[in-house]
């Protein structure tokens, strides 16, 4: 698989068959990433996993002729876009372009999305994150902390190929929790950084955790890894 880091949390995933671009975002131009043209002769699949900002660029639906979408239940487009959408809720499980989609609770915004793709299995947490935030009060921290295990405990147990996992450095020293409890519930076996605003560092931090050999160092916008 190649695995390609656009900028925060956005992704590409491309497996045999697929190319699977995941929370897109560019604060520049838009095709300052992705590159149609790159990828002739594969299904192109988008998943937006909420309607935040910095998840979600509206600009990704002028593809529309070229790709399909897989957009959260609480994104609304415009009655007038005419491309082929798949909306998703919580909990759910879609068969879509032969993908499996599964779909998580997060505890900000929509959805966090477990796909089977040509027989590859990746999980984008979207904005379902371990939101421990020092000086929150007690209560605020542990309903954080209860709704992203409950989530996360529905997936115990498997193996991921590849894990897209906040980890935001804005929550202090808690910003690994997301990924702890994911590793110690969960497995993957590359687990990529995200939604950490750009501060690389997060990643050579978590190389120091007893998954540490699991973090991919990503070190700039649209860099390309094979897993
Ligand atoms: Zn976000």
């Amino acid at each position: 698989m190649k695995v390609t880091y656009f900028n925060h949390s956005g992704f590409l995933v491309e497996t045999e068959n697929k190319v699977l671009v995941f929370d897109y975002y560019s604060q520049g131009k838009r095709f300052d990433f992705f590159d149609l043209k790159a990828y002739k002769g594969k299904d192109i699949i988008f998943f937006v996993s909420h309607n935040h900002g910095d998840h979600f660029d509206t600009r990704i639906l002028d593809w529309a002729d070229n790709v399909a979408y897989v957009i959260s239940h609480d994104v609304t487009l415009d009655s007038t876009f005419s491309g082929e959408v798949l909306y998703v809720k919580p909990h759910e499980t879609y068969q879509f372009h032969g993908l499996t989609i599964e779909t998580l609770l997060s505890n900000d915004e929509g959805v966090a999305l477990a796909v089977l793709a040509d027989g590859k299995a990746i999980y984008h947490g979207g904005d379902l994150n371990w939101w421990h935030w020092n000086g929150e009060s007690q209560e605020f921290n542990d309903e954080i902390a209860k709704s992203y295990q409950d989530e996360i405990l529905k997936i115990k147990g498997r193996k991921f190929h590849i894990a897209f996992i906040p980890a935001d450095l804005r929550l202090e020293d808690k910003y690994s929790w997301a990924t702890d409890y994911f590793m110690q519930e969960v497995d993957a076996e590359a687990i990529f950084p995200m939604h950490f605003w750009g501060k690389f560092q997060v990643c050579q931090m978590l190389k120091e955790k007893p998954y540490g050999d699991k973090i991919i160092q990503i070190s700039k916008a649209n860099e390309t890894f094979t897993i």
